[in-house]
């Protein structure tokens, strides 16, 4: 058995250099080297923006989305999406474990990988046969490799597969919100000596990061928390279920409507934490004007431009600190299921998002 890189450099055919996310192909030979891990996989979540830029560019018709997802795969040895850059995340059992894994993982054992399908070499054999391109997740067969330096979680036993593969493909957003608005709590107190206000405005709420979002800054205790939504159905999905204080709709692509609307739902300020949701792209520019000066934008969406983020800041003159949405923070697997498990009205809508049958 060979000897690979913990980042998984031997693995990536061209450029040569190149680390596995930003590669054009990656090599998904299923032998396995000493540190490295074969997944049997069972299920790919594709990443929402991915998804959505996929059905826009095929106008929705399922069997052409199927065949690009294919040719991608076959392609690029991985699910990266040349256009979003975006990937998405799989469920599989433990096939083979290296003798020098550091990943504690067992053959049998049900997983969910944790790092990005943009880095995680892929081979699909049964041709997508079992998805009709109709939606996010995608029941399949094939094999997938984790290397040393991966990530992935014991799939809990008390959620349905595909109802956790949801949550966990995007279990960064809350765990990074709640560090955010206690990380502000605690700088508060510092200067001003009194019990923090943080206002959490997130945009995309009725999604699923969206939703987690929510409960997390309430988790974190934020002092208010703006659901903001698309339209009135995302709203009347959100109410009684205490996730937010207040619901409002706007269009996260419209930057005065939503930065007005924001500021009038939180009494004349922008909020303190905005979080992007949104699984589109243009949404930088309101996500910045609606947030108060010294305040913190999350860009958790995959379809935000970094360029537009930080010209669109500098040309409005907003003081914001504005954090990428790195999808790994401790504990991330653990926080989200637990938030899940702990508000029933929160799994209610992820069934209602990600259907209810496994
Ligand atoms: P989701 O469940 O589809 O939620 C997106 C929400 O945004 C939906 O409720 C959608 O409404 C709403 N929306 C769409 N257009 C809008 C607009 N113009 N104004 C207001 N709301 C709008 O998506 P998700 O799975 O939570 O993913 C959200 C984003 O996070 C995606 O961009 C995804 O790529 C990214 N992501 C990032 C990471 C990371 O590691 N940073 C990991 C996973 C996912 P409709 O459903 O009615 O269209």
């Amino acid at each position: 058995m060979s000897t690979g890189s913990p980042v998984g450099s031997h693995r990536v055919v061209s450029p040569a250099g190149a680390l596995p996310q930003a590669a054009d192909r990656l090599d998904p030979d299923p032998e396995i080297t000493e540190d490295e891990v074969r997944i049997s996989v069972e299920r790919l979540n594709l990443d929402a923006a991915s998804y959505r830029q996929l059905h826009t560019a095929h106008g929705g018709d399922g069997e052409a989305i199927r065949a690009e997802v294919l040719a991608i795969i076959e392609r690029r040895g991985k699910m990266h999406n040349p256009v979003t850059g975006s990937g998405g995340m799989l469920i599989g059992t433990v096939d083979a474990v290296g003798p020098r894994s550091p990943l504690g993982l067992k053959p049998g054992q049900k997983v969910a990988t944790l790092v990005s399908l943009t880095l995680t070499p892929l081979h699909i054999s049964d041709g997508l046969a079992r998805w009709d391109g109709d939606s996010e997740q995608v029941p399949t067969s094939g094999h997938a490799i984790l290397f040393g330096r991966s990530i992935a979680a014991a799939l809990p036993d008390d959620l349905p597969e595909h109802l956790a593969l949801a949550v966990l493909d995007v279990c960064g957003a809350p765990a990074l919100v709640r560090r955010v608005v206690e990380r502000r709590a605690v700088e508060h107190r510092a200067v001003e000596r009194h019990a923090h206000a943080t206002t959490v405005a997130v945009l995309g709420a009725a999604g699923k990061s969206g939703s987690l979002s929510l409960a997390a800054a309430k988790d974190a205790h934020a002092a208010k928390v703006l659901a903001v939504v698309r339209d009135e159905i995302e709203a009347a999905q959100l109410r009684g279920t205490g996730l937010a204080d207040h619901i409002v709709v706007a269009d996260a692509t419209d930057p005065l409507d939503l930065a007005e609307t924001v500021q009038d739902a939180l009494g004349g300020r922008g909020a303190d934490v905005t979080v992007v949701c949104v699984d589109v792209p243009g949404c930088e520019h309101g996500a910045i004007l609606s947030t108060a000066t010294g305040g913190t934008v999350v860009f958790f969406s995959m379809a935000t431009s970094f360029p537009a983020a930080a010209l669109g800041a500098e040309g409005l003159a907003a003081d914001v600190e504005m954090l990428i949405g790195n999808g790994y923070v401790p504990g991330h697997a653990e926080y989200a299921l637990h938030l899940i498990a702990a508000n029933p009205h929160l799994k209610d809508l992820f069934i209602d998002r990600v259907g209810k049958e496994d």
